[in-house]
């Protein structure tokens, strides 16, 4: 007999079928003549309803089973009486893989706190709401390839060590070798971002994507920054900046529509338990045309809500990057929408990014969402050659330090973009979650490399 997943047997189970049903035991509950559990096995948040009868249940010591021991129950589908389920099973053999002492198993009780979970991160997968927020991580990243695949980009792989500090995106991890003093003959550290290597690739297959881990060492405490996440980098050459912007856009929807596809009961979970506007959120941004403003419009705007009485702890001024409490009362007050910011000034961008013909700004776009503020930043590049070399020597820079990167554009230069996606910031955002270290299995951030 083969076993079936619990979201199989609860979605085809019919009447009368016989089932192998293998998971763990969320509870049980006695009464004289039977005894319930509820089995789940991961597949999904639903569970299967287990009803065993006296017989069995001594049989198969069923005393010794509580929440968090394992089993594999043999026994035939019947339709259920209870509400909540249309079958259940009727075991007529339960057999324990491993049980869980119910005095020291610390996913027992309900209601953990989110701090304590994360002191047992390697347990917390277990548990109903960091089963949804995995599955739909997983759900995300199907949905990447899916979607970047079907636009035409290929898959790349960047190097994870790396030489150059490509785009000062921000402090550093070194990498050093315990053998040998400069192993790659020259300091080397971890990537920031796959960027200035996907440009290269583009160049030769058009369209490319990474993702892939990044690491920057952000010695700041918040709760959107990790040591070491997820980025996904697409790169096209012959677009320009409005391309750039509608990837962006259309991207992040598919990503909504796969999680609204796919992984409604979780959904539906974490809108119950995390955040109750999560699916209001995701259908809004959905179904929304993004708001797409300059940066200087935006700075209007942030102006006058100061001017108005809206109190800001970083004052607003053209000219300084802007803050998180900035990009969401744009996005959560303002407009209530996603908003694409573009036009940024050119002294708070990278040097790569498309010099505007006013001198003062640069083609980049920010996409910010709701709740998250920054979810994705990107831009058109500069492949003018003699614009480029001047920025970079500009902001005092070695052109030595480029060279590489400065041939791409030498030879056979387009207009080209792209963007990253911190992909735990969508997780945040496709999750309700409000800590990022609680969208990726096992966080590592300043101070946090447990497990
Ligand atoms: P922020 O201003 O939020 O720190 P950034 O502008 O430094 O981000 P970029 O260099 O534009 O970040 O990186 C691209 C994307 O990667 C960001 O839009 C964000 O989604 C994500 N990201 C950046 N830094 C982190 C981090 N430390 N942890 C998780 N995600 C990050
Ligand atoms: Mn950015």
């Amino acid at each position: 007999m083969t076993t079936q997943r619990i979201i199989d047997i609860l979605e085809q189970g019919q009447v009368g079928q016989r089932i192998t049903a293998k998971g763990w035991v969320k509870s049980r509950r006695d009464s004289k003549a039977v005894t319930f559990l509820v089995l789940g096995d991961g597949s999904s948040v639903k569970t299967l309803q287990v009803v065993v009868d006296e017989a069995v249940r001594e049989a198969a010591q069923l005393q010794l089973v509580g929440t968090g021991a394992s089993v594999a129950v043999e026994g035939e589908l019947v339709a259920s009486p209870g509400k909540g389920q249309t079958v259940e099973l009727k075991a007529d053999k339960v057999s324990i893989y491993g049980l869980a002492d119910q005095e020291t198993y610390p996913l027992q009780k309900k209601g953990h706190s989110m701090e304590f979970l994360r002191s047992i991160a390697h347990l917390r997968s277990r548990s109903n709401v960091f089963g949804a927020v995995f599955r739909i991580r997983s759900t995300l990243a199907q949905a990447t390839h899916r979607f970047l695949s079907g636009q035409g980009f290929n898959y790349v792989h960047t190097p994870i060590i790396t030489a150059s500090d490509c785009e000062g995106a921000g402090a550093m991890f070194e990498v050093k070798a315990n053998t040998k003093d400069h192993f790659f003959g020259r300091p080397a550290m971890l990537t920031v971002s796959g960027q200035l290597n996907a440009e290269a690739l583009a160049y030769g297959l058009g369209r490319v994507y990474t993702f892939g881990p990044t690491f920057r060492a952000e010695n700041s405490n918040t709760n959107r920054h990790l040591a070491e996440f997820w980025m996904i980098e697409p790169e096209a050459a012959f677009f320009d900046i409005h391309d750039d912007m509608d990837l962006a856009e259309a991207y992040l929807k598919a990503l909504i529509e796969a999680v609204f596809a796919e992984r409604r009961d979780d959904l539906e979970l974490l809108n119950s338990f995390v955040d109750k506007d999560l699916i209001k959120t995701l259908e809004t941004t959905k179904n929304a045309t993004f708001v797409r403003l300059t940066y200087t419009e935006a700075v209007d705007i942030l102006l006058a809500a100061q001017k108005g009485g809206r109190a800001f702890e970083f004052p607003v001024a053209w000219g300084s990057d802007l803050q998180s409490e900035h990009e969401r009362y744009l996005t959560e007050e303002h407009f209530k929408l996603p908003v694409i910011l573009t036009a940024y000034p050119k002294e708070i961008k990278s040097f790569y990014m498309f010099q505007n013909d006013d001198d003062k700004t640069v083609a980049a776009m920010d996409v910010l969402v709701p709740r998250i503020g920054e979810i994705i930043g990107g831009s058109q590049r500069e492949h003018r050659l003699d614009r480029l070399e001047k920025r970079i020597v500009e902001l005092g820079m070695k052109l030595e330090d480029y060279t590489w990167y400065l041939d791409l554009n030498r030879f056979g230069a387009v207009p080209h973009a792209g963007f990253g996606l911190g992909f735990e910031r969508a997780v945040m955002f496709c999750t309700g979650m409000v800590n990022i270290r609680d969208v990726v299995p096992f966080p590592r951030a300043v101070g946090q490399a447990a497990f």
